[in-house]
């Protein structure tokens, strides 16, 4: 098999995502399943759907649109703002989009009417983390603005946090956005169909045993694909963190001084690699790199540590004898790592089944 490839257990993904569906559903929240991280691979996007998941959501026109073309059928949804250039694109492949911006939902309502449809706008707010959404005190204005504009409707509140400062979706967080879907719902007498609270990281709130409030709807990517809560890179009990593993292939095994020598100076990224000890180590190359993982979102099997990167060589310190040249090892991945496996076109991606064994009850 080619490598370096990235393993993918689709009854694990589905595993993962019934998991996380059959826990949040008692507390009448669905989940859509986030499909940004595999470019919309039309197998995925299934295993999330048979998972339960009730509809997909990408923040990649070019993802969805592929989606499309495979023939995956789901409610779909844009989760990032449409740019302005996109916007007949949008309406022409997704039921609804994540908005922010006035201009952008005016363009939306134009091309709707000249499509002759009506499509769906989620008012994005912002709680805290300083990446997408009106702030509070502006979502009344832009509600106004959708509920005015023809071939536009109200398709819901979200928000989205621990994304980009890392603040937490916890209780006051949540339960601000419920207050404020109270208060859109009585200033402008309308029921709000989908209150979206958020995405992995919101599964310790949800799932804490206090009481959710409004939200009825959770975007699920990272947590789905490797069974880990983003917070704190936790493993979610009862899910598998191994249904896509990275495999690259070793081009090189030697013992090797612990420590470089000659003056040393900036290595290719970043500063130096950290080096440590004394004597010989066993070292091997594998044949991946910066250009398709992140080596510091590599957890590497028991034995084998990853020393560094450059762009196109992992190098990693072994047990003795533990790895040959032509030899394959398997790496579990962080979502940086995963993110770019999947966006590098030097890795192949190849999709496994275990058969489903039947429980006894
Ligand atoms: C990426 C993204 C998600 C999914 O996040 P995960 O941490 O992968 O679950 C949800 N909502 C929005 C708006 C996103 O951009």
């Amino acid at each position: 098999m080619t490598a370096p490839r990235l393993d993918i257990d689709l009854e694990k993904v589905r595993h993962n995502c019934r998991t996380l569906v059959d826990r949040l559903a008692p507390k009448g929240i669905d989940v859509t399943g986030v499909t940004k991280a595999f470019l919309g691979a039309s197998e995925m996007a299934q295993a999330m759907l048979d998972g339960g998941a009730t509809s997909l959501g990408d923040s990649r026109i070019e993802n969805l649109q592929a989606m499309r073309g495979f023939s995956v059928e789901a409610p779909m949804r844009l989760i990032r703002s449409p740019m302005l250039s996109q916007v007949d694109a949008v309406v022409e492949l997704v039921e609804i989009s994540f908005n922010t911006e006035s201009s952008v939902i005016s363009a939306l309502s134009l091309s709707a009417a000249q499509h002759g449809i009506v499509h769906g706008v989620v008012i994005m707010v912002e709680l805290g983390d300083l990446r997408e959404g009106v702030m509070p005190d502006d979502l009344s204005t832009l509600v106004a603005l959708v509920m005015s504009l023809p071939n536009v409707r109200l398709a819901g509140l979200g928000t989205n946090l621990a994304c980009q400062t890392g603040v937490i979706p916890d209780v006051a967080k949540m339960d601000e956005l419920s207050r404020l879907s109270d208060s859109v719902e009585v200033e402008f007498g309308i029921d709000i169909e989908m209150i979206t609270g958020g995405n992995s990281a919101n599964l310790s709130w949800a799932l804490s045993g206090v009481d959710t409030g409004r939200i009825n709807n959770l975007r699920l990517g990272e947590s789905i694909l490797l069974g880990r809560d983003p917070l704190h890179r936790q493993a979610i009990d009862g899910l598998h963190t191994d249904a896509i593993t990275l495999v690259a292939e070793v081009i090189e095994a030697k013992d090797k001084p612990a420590m470089p020598w000659g003056d040393v100076a900036e290595a290719a990224f970043s500063g130096q690699p950290e080096r440590t000890g004394d004597g010989t180590i066993h070292q091997a190359i594998l044949a991946v790199g910066r250009q398709d993982i992140d080596p510091d979102g590599l957890t590497s099997p028991t034995g084998i540590d990853v020393l560094g990167a450059s762009s196109d060589h992992l190098v990693v310190r072994t047990m003795p004898d533990a790895i040959s040249v032509g030899q394959e090892v398997s790496f579990e991945l962080n979502y940086s790592a995963l993110v770019r496996a999947m966006t590098s076109p030097f890795v192949e991606r190849t999709y496994t089944e275990h058969p489903v064994l039947a429980v006894a009850p």
